[in-house]
């Protein structure tokens, strides 16, 4: 009797086995409804065999095989390694691979074909395949005559048994659909300049090995242009390519953008912002070969690629690459290692590169291509001033210098961008006269100030309360909001400019699925002069009339104690001062700060990112911070302080007898409160642990969480944050 191993998203390391009903197709990768105790549950099939060492009459049946392709092997790999370095379950890992509706598992066809192709893979294994089977054989026979390919009308009248054929070598990836006005020799839009030319050159010769490259370009240097180009051939030899880009917000204008290079090319997008449909439709055309873009956030790194030829991961820098929850991956690792797996490229972008992948590039294991100039030979770098914020604090956060800029883009017809990273009206509300200061009752955190409607909110929890009239401490009626958020800022523009036409961009005015797109229109057309927005507008948007790009509250950063936190900063202004003056405009960038020599504005100043990163490198190596060791946290949290306590100790004392073995050294710190020590309700602690190899710290890790899983304490909740995006 046939075996499945099937993985299951729960949290039991283990794998589950079920046995095989006759009839039913079952082979690795296979998506399959089981169940579970009383509940039914999807999974994914690892293995099939005819050993298990579960009882006869203990063993259940698989319940159904779902219609929709097995996920291929190298996705199979890929959530393996995931589970594995990420110190999760392979089941958990596999839920992230599986089809959006896995559930349902309602067809929807994507692109219309008009032919079907041999890929590379159909191309070497069936020839072997089909002298076993003549039935098959009259079928790759057909595509042998021509030319490796087969119009869709004729697949439309072959027998039965040869369409079941075709069907299952889509499935597994040796045919591919090719749609009716598909690219090859439609070029680029405009011409490339030298650096871009040498960047796709470069790509193009790595084609068919893997190869990491690290695209450094200055921002308006044209990167999206070198990924088209470099992908064009790619398509042009019926193969896909897989690019990641961090924001919903962005797909629309980059699915456009290719539309416009290359027309005709079917593009599928993959995003949890997109409806299930959808999402189903593109994960099939992405599976069958179809879609020969596959174009989305984070979860897009797992989409079926039966003909991958190139990865592209754009602002590898982002944080959002990494899952900060469930299985915490990131998302632009995972690229790279799919792209290892495969043996393609893989092209990581940035104008701000991490510095993960800026010591990767100057140790010589990633490949780094330079644009050093903005694509627009009419476009220069922009002028960038610093001053001083506390003179700008009396006047509702907006200093004179600003104010005078402002005022000449409204005169000359321009567009100005205000960024402040707060949204709501005031980060806090406080008395005074006795210093009290309006806290979350859930968090270790202050509540932000919000106008229409009035009320006081937490930015952790989403805790919201009445705005009290009085102090609730000394009765005091004067309260007073302190700092600049999005909504405090748009009203004192308004105040200053009457006549402006003013928007704010935040999460408070975009819950609406098209209100960004909305926005972005408005300045498209001009029908806005001023921008106020939260780090939504700093990424990626061009808007040729736009010409001055304001930044306030940015020295916050410098307060934090994540050790990331300047890195983020120094990204975050290059990123917003680039979107000012981005054609033959010349651009400015004002920046209220007191700190005007940190290096973190130093390096906006000087437009050069590469000598701040070297600095910020040589400061982590003498730390032994990220990238130079390897880290992970553990984070713990339960109702009661003591129960975190409790639970945080006995994991450090397992950590510190296990580590004494560890070879080379593995640090465990002690345990620590995190930065925000108190979350809706929850009380939180960590412990850091840290090792010069990476190998040692997986070693020691596996062992740790076996350790973990041991601890008595019911009442806390735990995870371990391989690679954390910091140490909070
Ligand atoms: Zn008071
Ligand atoms: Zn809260």
């Amino acid at each position: 009797m046939p075996i499945a191993r099937v993985a299951l998203p729960v949290a039991a390391a283990t794998t589950f086995d079920y046995w095989v009903p006759e009839g039913l197709d079952v082979s690795p990768g296979r998506i399959v409804r089981v169940t579970l105790g009383a509940r039914k549950v999807t999974g994914v099939v690892v293995a099939v065999g005819h050993d298990t060492s579960v009882a006869p009459e203990k063993l259940h049946p698989i319940t159904d095989v779902l219609a929709v392709p097995p996920l291929p092997d190298d996705v199979l790999a890929l959530a393996a390694f995931i589970a594995s370095y990420y110190q999760e379950t392979l089941g958990l890992a596999l839920a992230l691979a599986m089809p959006p509706t896995a559930g349902g598992g309602r067809r929807v066809r994507g692109a219309v074909v008009a032919t079907w192709q041999l890929t590379p893979a159909g191309a070497q294994a069936l020839p072997e395949r089909v002298t076993r089977a003549p039935a098959a054989r009259a079928l790759f026979e057909r595509f042998a005559h021509a030319e490796r390919t087969l119009p869709a009308s004729e697949a439309a009248a072959l027998p039965p048994h040869q369409k079941r054929t075709l069907r299952a070598w889509r499935e597994q990836g040796f045919v591919a659909g090719v749609p009716a006005t598909d690219v090859g020799a439609a070029g680029m839009s405009h011409t490339l300049n030298d650096a871009q030319r040498i960047a796709v050159d470069e790509i193009a010769k790595a084609d068919g090995t893997f190869t990491p490259f690290l695209l450094n370009g200055v921002t308006g240097s044209g990167k999206t242009d070198v990924y088209l180009a470099a992908a064009a051939p790619v398509f042009a030899s019926g193969r896909q390519v897989l690019m990641l880009v961090p924001e919903i917000n962005l797909t629309p204008q980059l699915v456009a953008r290719v539309r416009h290079a290359l027309p005709g090319l079917s593009v599928a997008t993959l995003h949890s912002g997109l409806p299930a449909g959808e999402r189903m439709a593109a994960w099939h055309a992405a599976a069958a070969g179809d879609a020969k873009l596959v174009l989305g956030t984070r979860l897009a790194v797992f989409a079926p690629m039966p003909a991958l030829g190139l990865v592209v991961v754009d602002e590898e820098q982002d944080a959002s690459y990494k899952q900060q929850d469930g299985v915490r991956y990131h998302a632009r690792d995972a690229a790279v290692w799919r792209a290892h797996r495969r043996g393609v490229p893989v092209v990581l972008g940035s104008a701000t590169p991490s510095l993960e992948s800026w010591l990767h590039a100057r140790e010589g294991r990633y490949r780094r291509l330079d644009l050093p100039v903005r694509a627009d030979p009419r476009a220069s770098p922009p002028r960038v001033a610093l001053t001083p914020n506390r003179a700008a604090r009396a006047q509702d956060g907006i200093g004179d210098r600003m104010r005078e800029a402002i005022g000449a883009r409204l005169a000359r017809g321009e567009q100005s961008l205000v960024f402040v990273n707060r949204r709501g009206f005031a980060p806090s509300l406080v008395c005074a006269s006795c210093r009290w200061e309006a806290q979350c009752p859930r968090c270790s955190a202050r509540l932000t100030t919000h106008r229409d409607p009035p009320r006081l909110r937490c930015h952790h929890c989403g805790h919201a309360e009445r705005v009290p009239a009085a102090c609730p401490e000394c009765g005091n009626v004067d309260l007073q909001p302190l700092g600049f958020g999005t909504q405090r800022l748009e009203r004192a523009l308004a105040a200053a400019f009457p006549a402006a036409r003013i928007a704010r961009v935040d999460r408070d005015t975009t819950q609406a699925r098209h209100a960004f797109a909305a926005v972005r229109d408005q300045v498209g057309a001009r029908t806005l002069d001023i921008l106020v927005g939260t780090q939504m507008l700093a990424k990626g948007h061009d808007f040729p009339r736009l010409t001055l790009v304001c930044v306030l509250g940015a020295d916050n950063a410098l307060y934090s104690a994540d050790f990331r936190a300047t890195e983020r900063l120094a990204a975050l202004l290059m990123q917003v001062g680039g979107r000012a003056g981005r054609a033959g405009l010349p651009g400015e960038v004002i920046v209220q700060t007191d700190f005007p020599e940190h290096a973190a504005y130093a390096a906006l100043v000087a437009d050069d990112y590469g000598r701040f990163a070297d600095a910020l490198l040589a400061e982590r190596q003498a730390l032994e911070l990220p990238p130079y060791t390897h880290a992970a946290l553990l984070c713990a949290d339960a109702h009661h302080r003591s129960d975190v306590d409790a639970f945080l100790a006995h994991a450090h004392a397992a950590g510190i007898a296990l580590a004494a073995d560890a070879d080379p050294a593995v640090a465990v710190y002690s345990p620590v409160p995190a930065l925000l020590a108190r979350r809706a309700g929850l009380e939180r602690g960590q412990i850091v642990v840290q090792s010069a190899r990476r190998a040692a710290l997986q070693r020691f890790l596996s062992a740790w969480r076996a350790a973990l899983a041991d601890i008595p304490g019911r009442r806390v909740r735990w995870a371990l944050d391989v690679d954390p995006a910091g140490f909070g």
